[in-house]
């Protein structure tokens, strides 16, 4: 498929100037939490933005600066800004966008926290959250729950766990039709295989313990978008509220970025052929995977993917079976996170709501077969065996 040119030079280059004078060809580490300004007036123009340079690192930090850059130049924003985790990424866009009473519209299927979070800080707040199926609604399903106070619509595409698609463009003209602000959790995709702003998406959040670090050690996330909104997030989230991202997790982040394209190459090549294997076995009921025909989301994904991504789903007879393929699977593991190394493999239903009926899952929204798995570096055929032998059991 066609890939983004230019990207793996931008991914090992943008952002990691250090200006030490030492030419490392890493980005140094700067594990610290305050740096001296010398006298009084110099720490007045680093404060006033006259001068460059760094006085706490919860506000500024030169390596969190070199991946907030580079995330900048991979996303295509005027800027970005990190936080503690992907959820503190999110939280800090939500927290900043909404006053009480306004509105939000979102897609159903988002990560569980985000869910969560409208549920627990937002119904505090009084901002209702009206939700629309990425691939089933129409429009003017969606211009019917606009209203004055609403102020962004906030979704993901390949959504999580489902891996629904939403048309990014078909979000963007409604959000600027009606000046909203369109904010994609775009964690299951990265900038490799889709980029937001050129759909015409208003800012980006990742959490970026997932694809951005690939190796599963460290936890963090980060928000892109114009400078504007970026400098407001700075000002008010970081400095207030203060999830700042560690400086060793910025400096592991880099580290991961530099071979985002070469891991997610691999990984997408792994789920194509999974997807193909497990749409073929007489003892998988339905396969998810935006890349097969069958999929719905298929001609949209096509349209505004380079690729369709490192995460698979499916759905066995039923939830013993799920659970007991779970339970054989050897080589491959079971846990929450994704975009590792390792082939993660994760039934919801049983793990998060292991004493609700199905019929009591489905109304909270989740699918009471589903197995999610986020594909890893392993060889694929290895993978697959093991996929094959914890199915024979079943
Ligand atoms: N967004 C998506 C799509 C996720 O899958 C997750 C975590 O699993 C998050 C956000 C939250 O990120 P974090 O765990 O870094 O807070």
């Amino acid at each position: 498929m066609k890939k983004r040119p230019g990207f793996g030079t931008l991914t090992v280059h943008a952002g990691e100037e250090d200006r030490s004078g030492y030419h490392p060809s890493s980005m140094p580490l700067y594990q610290s939490s305050t740096f001296f300004f010398g006298d009084t007036q110099s720490g007045v123009d680093i404060l006033e933005g006259r001068k460059e340079g760094y006085i706490y690192t919860r506000i500024g930090n030169p390596t969190v600066r070199a991946f907030e850059d580079k995330i900048k130049a991979l996303e295509g924003t005027e800027a970005a800004v990190a936080f503690a985790s992907g959820m503190a990424a999110i939280a800090a866009v939500l927290l900043e966008l909404l006053r009480p009473g306004d509105e939000v519209i979102s897609c159903r299927q988002v990560y569980g926290g985000t869910t969560a979070f409208y549920e627990n800080i937002l119904t505090r707040l009084n901002c209702p959250v009206h939700y629309f199926h990425p691939q089933e609604d129409p429009d003017e399903k969606l211009t019917a729950v606009v209203s004055k106070r609403t102020k962004l619509i906030f979704f993901e595409t390949p959504t999580n766990p489902e891996l629904s698609i939403v048309d990014m463009a078909r979000i963007a003209a409604l959000a600027k039709g009606h000046k909203i602000m369109s904010v994609i959790d775009n964690t299951f995709a990265t900038p490799y295989l889709q980029r937001p702003l050129a759909s015409g998406i208003d800012c980006v959040v990742h959490s970026a313990t997932k694809y951005i670090g690939g190796h599963g050690d460290a936890i963090g996330g980060v928000v892109a978008g114009s400078r504007r909104f970026v400098t407001r997030l700075r000002q008010s989230m970081l400095l207030s509220h203060g999830a700042c991202l560690s400086p060793f997790n910025a400096w592991l982040f880099l580290r991961g970025l530099r071979t985002l394209h070469v891991r997610m190459d691999r990984h997408c090549g792994t789920a194509a052929a999974l997807a193909g294997f497990l749409e073929g076995h007489t003892r998988v009921r339905s396969v998810l995977y935006p890349g097969l025909k069958t999929h719905p989301g298929h001609a949209t994904a096509k349209k505004q993917m380079s690729d369709f991504g490192g995460m698979v789903a499916f759905r066995l007879a039923d939830r013993k079976a799920c659970r007991r393929f779970i339970d054989r699977l050897k080589l491959c593991r079971t846990g929450v996170s994704l975009g590792d190394t390792e082939t993660i493999m994760l039934h919801p239903a049983n793990l998060f709501y292991p004493k609700l009926s199905d019929a009591e899952c489905l109304r909270k929204g989740v699918d009471p077969l589903l197995i999610r798995i986020s594909t890893g570096l392993e060889d694929a055929e290895d993978i697959l065996a093991d996929i094959e032998q914890a199915l024979k059991t079943l």
